[in-house]
This record gives C-alpha cells, sequence and structure tokens, in this order.
C-alpha cells in the first residue's frame, strides 16, 4: 500500500534503469504495475492499461494463468534447482526437450537450454564455431548478421545485432559482420519491395564473396525483426536466403525469441516465412514470461556433428532450470489444449489486419504492416514521399507512445514506427479497443505536432 509517489522515488534512488530516463520517464515517475488479468495491466492508481506489447513480446497466453503458478510452486517444493551436467539430468528439462522438439519443424530435434535469448544466442556462437571445428573447417568462424536486428544484450548477443549504440557501449566481439536489413519503406527507394527484398537478400552472397565462404560458419536473422520496428521482410527475402545458405553450406539460425510460438500465426516464424533452419533461438514465449527460460533448438546434423566431437564445454547454471522448465511445459500445454496459435492467427486475419490497414489512412501515418499478431505503422510528415520528420529519429515516435501511454495503451515506439505485439488471447473486443485507442493517441499526437511546428519533413 505504499503510495505511488514514494515507489516512484525509491525506484529514481535505486533501481537502476535507463532507457526510462532516456524517455524522461524516471524523472516524471515510471508507471508502477500492480498486476495482469488477460491483456490489462492494473497499475499502482488503480488505471487498467491493455498491454499492446505483451510485456516485451512475451506473455502470449495472458497474464494471471494460475496453473503456471501452481506448477511453479509443486516443482519448487519437489526439486527447486538440479544440474543437467555431470550424469544427471531431470523430468522437467527431459519433458520440456521432447515437446519442443515435437512443436519444432523439420529435424530440430535437440535442445539446449539457457536462461535467457541472449544467452541462447552466445550458445550459438559457440555451437556453429565447435560444429565447423568437428568437420576439421576451424578457420569458418564468422557469422554474418543484419543491421538493426537484434539478438540480445550479452557480449555476443549485442555483437550479433547490428544495433549501433549497442555497439557502442562496450564494443563488440570478433568475427561477426552485418548486412543491410530487408526493411523497404526506410530504405528501398524506387525499387519494388520484392526486388528490394531479392536485392537484400543477396547481400548476403556478396557478403560471403568478399569473405570467402571458407571462412563462414553461419546466418543469423530474426523471421521478422522485432525490436529493430517489427520489419516484416519482403516475401521474396526468405527463401533467397535459404537458397543462399544452402549454396555456400553455411548454418542458417532463426532467431525466434519474438516469432516463436505463435506470435506470426504460426509455432514458428520459420513456418510463415517458409524456412528450415538448423537451429532455432528460442525465449520469451516459451514461458510466456511466467519464468525466464531460453534455448536453442538444434537439428539432427548439427546435433550429431557437435555430439562427435567429445565434450561441447559449455553450459549454464540455470540451462533447464526446473521450475521454469515445468512452467514453460505448462506454458506449451495451454497453447496447445486451449488453441492459442489457432485463436491469434484467426483474430489477427482478418480482423485486426483490416482495422490495422485502416490507419494507414491517418495522415501522419505511411505503411502499416502487420503478420499475425505483430504489427508495426511508420509515422511521416509526408507519406507520398516516405518522408523522415526533419526532428531527432525518434522525437515523435516518443510523442506518439506517451499519447498511447496517456489513454492507457501500452505500444512501443522504435525510432518513428509504432509497433504492436499484444497477448495472443487478444478478443476481437479488446482489439476495437486497441485501434480506438491507438486512433485517439495519433490524432492528440499529429495536433500537437501540428501545433509545434514539426510537421516538418527532413530535406536530402
Ligand atoms: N533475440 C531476439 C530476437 C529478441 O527480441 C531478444 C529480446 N528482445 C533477444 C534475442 C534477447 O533475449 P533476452 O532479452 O531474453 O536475453
Amino acid at each position: 500500500n505504499t503510495p505511488t509517489a514514494e515507489l516512484q522515488k525509491l525506484d529514481a534512488a535505486h533501481h537502476f534503469h535507463p532507457f526510462t530516463d532516456k524517455a524522461g520517464l524516471a524523472k516524471k515517475g515510471a508507471r508502477v504495475i500492480l498486476r495482469g488479468e488477460g491483456c490489462w495491466l492494473t497499475d499502482s492508481e488503480g488505471h487498467r492499461i491493455l498491454d499492446g506489447m505483451a510485456g516485451l513480446w512475451c506473455v502470449n497466453i495472458g497474464y494471471g494463468r494460475r496453473e503456471l503458478g501452481e506448477v511453479a510452486a509443486r516443482q519448487m517444493m519437489e526439486l527447486p534447482y538440479y544440474n543437467t551436467f555431470f550424469q544427471t539430468t531431470h523430468v522437467p528439462a527431459i519433458a520440456l526437450a521432447a515437446k519442443l522438439a515435437e512443436l519444432a519443424p523439420g529435424d530440430l530435434n535437440h535442445v539446449f537450454f539457457a536462461g535467457s535469448g541472449s544467452e541462447a544466442n552466445d550458445t550459438n556462437i559457440r555451437l556453429v564455431r565447435r560444429y565447423w571445428q568437428v568437420k576439421g573447417q576451424p578457420e569458418r568462424r564468422i557469422l554474418i548478421a543484419r543491421w538493426n536486428g537484434y539478438h540480445g544484450s550479452t557480449m555476443g548477443g549485442g555483437s550479433l545485432g547490428g544495433m549501433k549504440p549497442i555497439h557502442a557501449h562496450g564494443g563488440r566481439i570478433d568475427g561477426v559482420e552485418h548486412i543491410g536489413q530487408p526493411y523497404w519503406w526506410g530504405e528501398g527507394g524506387d525499387m519494388s519491395e520484392d526486388e528490394f527484398g531479392l536485392m537484400r537478400a543477396r547481400e548476403l552472397e556478396e557478403k560471403i564473396l568478399e569473405l570467402g565462404a571458407d571462412k563462414v560458419a553461419a546466418f543469423i536473422g530474426e523471421p521478422v525483426q522485432g525490436a529493430g520496428g517489427v520489419i516484416i521482410p519482403p516475401k521474396t527475402y526468405w527463401p533467397e536466403i535459404q537458397r543462399i545458405c544452402r549454396k555456400y553450406g553455411i548454418l542458417l539460425i532463426a532467431d525466434e525469441v519474438i516469432t516463436g510460438f505463435g506470435r506470426t500465426g504460426n509455432w514458428f516464424g520459420s513456418q510463415t516465412f517458409g524456412i528450415t533452419p538448423d537451429i532455432m533461438t528460442i525465449a520469451k514465449g516459451l514461458s510466456s514470461g511466467y519464468a525466464p527460460i531460453g534455448g536453442s533448438i538444434i537439428s539432427d546434423e548439427v546435433a550429431e556433428v557437435v555430439g562427435s566431437g567429445g565434450d561441447f564445454n559449455h553450459g549454464y547454471t540455470y540451462s533447464g532450470h526446473p521450475v521454469a522448465a515445468a512452467v514453460a511445459l505448462e506454458n506449451l500445454r495451454i497453447l496447445q489444449d486451449e488453441n492459442i496459435v489457432e485463436h491469434a492467427a484467426n483474430v489477427a486475419h482478418p480482423y485486426l489486419a483490416e482495422r490495422w490497414a485502416k490507419l494507414a489512412d491517418h495522415p501522419l501515418v505511411g505503411e502499416a504492416k502487420l503478420v499475425g499478431l505483430m504489427g508495426s505503422i511508420v509515422l511521416t510528415p509526408n507519406k507520398a514521399r516516405r518522408a523522415r520528420f526533419a526532428s531527432e529519429e525518434g522525437t515523435v515516435g516518443l510523442r506518439a507512445r506517451e499519447r498511447c501511454f496517456a489513454n492507457d495503451l501500452i505500444m512501443r515506439h522504435v525510432g518513428d514506427r509504432m509497433i504492436i505485439s499484444p497477448p495472443l488471447v487478444i478478443t476481437p473486443a479488446e482489439i476495437d479497443v486497441l485501434i480506438d485507442r491507438a486512433t485517439k493517441s495519433l490524432d492528440e499526437c499529429y495536433a500537437g505536432l501540428k501545433q509545434d511546428g514539426l510537421l516538418v519533413e527532413k530535406q536530402g
């Protein structure tokens, strides 16, 4: 029952979370979230907030599922922790790995557990380099990723990611190269979307030829770039990436931390975009955020090669943590038994898709794109010219986000793009609320920009 102002004061004094500082929220006071139910959050002032971001792309089954708490409590009493390193294992890790092998496409049948998506991507760096060592080609150690991709915040994950501000803080590891992102609106120029998708995929081939195929271990990408602003690639992009990886024998890693577990309307984004990766990174929706857990799902071939090389000296204390694994398993049971992935696909198309597409009629909105329950709109002062604002990138996005927040809707901004990724259990009635609040927020943002003289195009 501590008053909100007191909580905010303590938060500002001791809880170091610099992102909120950047948005000016820490100064004004970050909202304190107390509880959740379905798609709704309640803050310390009693406001009911519609969560358009599922936490941080996590809470696919929605908030407040008691079953997960009960499973966690039971597992904590029975066996709160054990490792899976030295000739021991335990039931939750065994059962979860088997379940994931059943759900994952193709021959992705083996799971290496981690505590988060970042850790899983660090695992992937070691895995693919170890794979080529065992195959007698140790010089194949470069990973190719994309600018503006996101693969986590550890040194490995942050290096694979293509976010320059992250590279600027602490540098990056060696042996990672980046190519352009398939972001047609921002970078496609006069090309059609399909041409641009092919062009960006072929940058992979150019990079491979520049480096030498015998130096390249793997390519990593998110089926849909999430943290980069929900960049949905042209349909030509992924098939061409897959073709190039196969041509040069390069391993393909799909980072499904966001796109996994129903987000794009299939169990995995790889299925939506028609690719067959050798390794898939998973986290977030794996437990719907109820417990921290991630992992790498590995193909038969990769597992066989790495397994035949003797010890793979890699592991985390919390790899396959029994409580987290039990919670993840229960989450998957709920997703499956309640047909939540099918629900997501059905509510996304056409119900949300039609309403989302209409947002592009708003004077402030350029493209409005959606795949499954993952969508983005780009804010622009001139949609015909796909123009950017003259103000620093992100200024308008932040203003729009703050209007949403004031209207009790959580959307995120990435630069001057606005994104959504609601819990997969969202209903048509809740979609109406989301669209109404988003439209109201855009109207208010537009009026504010007009008033402050900020509806100005960037020149050149
Ligand atoms: N990969 C992707 C695609 C992500 O979106 C994220 C988190 N946003 C990560 C990896 C890192 O996961 P974590 O924050 O659990 O380390």
